[in-house]
């Protein structure tokens, strides 16, 4: 048998996108903007591409735009980045996760994951021989257990997957989830992966506890972020990572022989947008107000909202609606009322039903009220 992942079947997210254009169905499950981006940085990148930007751009990244974000790094989170040796442009945030995983996990290795987890994880970690040590958050604030985590370390525990703003839920971690973390893991081996790729997506006054504000946790992390959220591009695919000299030096041996360097022109135009620190300073208000709109609206539904606090999603209870599972409860609403959710239960590798599907409100104000209309009627 030739499959290295024999219980992975295809993507929820590409899984539901298909059957919202099968059915024509209005589609707030995979999580993409459906309005245009910057008209400045697309013109940048015209730009780039026209003054000869178009050969191979350095294995690490162009200068400029490390150096920017080296900038962006000690601005925002105090953190003192090399710009030479501690970042490295990829591909998008999911490469560098999965790079990250390449780069430093054995077979027999453990890793712990918390459940709900964003999809790429586990097939990253078991692709690498290692395996998953599975710790499932709160219900329903979806919140980390520390005192479970401390029971599961052992000294085969050689990695943590953090994600905050967390994908599916919109949870956050807290400055005392990063002091419980510190102090778990700060006399053992234990490495930390932390996908940041909703770092600038986080509402309601909450600060983001990125791994870039405490230098004793980034000295042990790779930490992981997408340009393509940040700049409502998500089909660009490309992002960064950020980890110590050592580390990183191990990163990029593995990098160099996956794609070795990433797209040029959008390099080049980055470098000069990153400067423009509105551009991703404004972007967390301007998605709460869009989380704020559908939360609206969906009081006119029988759903009932979870919190979310960041990312592109919030997530609905619909036990006031049916029990069926979560599986059969979005089939049925892309099949009768024509819209798209994932189900939260994609993001667990063991059944469970919770009743509670996630909606991307990252969408036109037209779009959220057309979703719900057809929402209202549910039953
Ligand atoms: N991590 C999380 C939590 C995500 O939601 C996404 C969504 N796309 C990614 C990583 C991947 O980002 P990219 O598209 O840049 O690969
Ligand atoms: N991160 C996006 C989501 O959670 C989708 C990315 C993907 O399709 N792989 O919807």
């Amino acid at each position: 048998m030739y499959s290295k992942l024999p219980n992975v079947g295809t993507t929820i997210f590409t899984v539901m996108s298909s059957l919202a254009i099968e059915y024509k169905a209005i589609n707030l499950g995979q999580g993409f903007p459906d309005f245009g981006m910057s008209e400045e940085l697309i013109g940048l990148v015209n730009e780039a591409m026209k003054n000869g930007f178009n050969q191979y751009a350095h294995m690490n990244g162009y200068r400029p735009l490390l150096e920017a974000i080296a900038e962006k790094a000690e601005d925002l989170y105090g953190a003192k980045v090399n710009p030479d040796t501690e970042i490295t442009i990829t591909p998008g945030g999911t490469y560098a996760l999965y790079t990250a995983m390449t780069t430093v996990l054995h077979p027999g290795d453990e890793v712990i994951v918390f459940e709900p987890a964003y999809d790429s994880y586990i097939p990253g970690i078991e692709l690498n021989g290692a395996k998953p040590v599975i710790i499932p958050l709160t219900f329903p604030d979806y919140k980390i257990n520390w005192e479970e985590v401390r029971n599961h370390l052992n000294e085969k525990t050689r990695m943590i997957i953090l994600n905050s703003p967390h994908n599916p839920t919109g949870s956050v971690l807290s400055a005392d989830d990063l002091q419980q973390l510190r102090s778990l893991i700060s006399n053992t081996n234990i490495l930390v992966l932390s996908d940041e790729v909703y770092e600038h997506i986080i509402f309601d006054g909450h600060r983001h506890e990125s791994i870039l504000r405490y230098p004793d946790l980034l000295q042990r992390s790779f930490v992981c972020f997408s340009f393509g959220k940040n700049y409502h591009c998500t089909g660009w695919k490309l992002g960064y990572c950020i980890a110590p000299a050592e580390m990183m030096k191990e990163f990029r041996k593995v990098h160099q022989f996956n794609c070795f360097s990433c797209d040029t022109p959008k390099q080049v135009a980055l470098a000069t947008y990153l400067r423009n620190k509105d551009a991703y300073l404004q972007l967390g208000a301007f998605m709460q107000q869009k989380r704020d709109y559908l939360q609206q609206l969906m009081r006119q539904t029988k759903f009932e909202p979870l919190p979310s606090f960041g990312s592109f999603f919030q997530c609905y209870s619909y036990r006031n609606i049916s029990t069926e599972s979560e599986n059969d409860f979005v089939q049925r609403m892309v099949k009768e009322y024509g819209v798209v959710a994932i189900p939260v239960s994609a993001f667990y590798q063991k059944p469970v039903n919770n009743q509670v599907v996630r909606f991307c409100f990252v969408k036109k104000e037209e779009t959220l009220e057309a979703a719900v209309e057809r929402l209202i009627s549910f039953h």
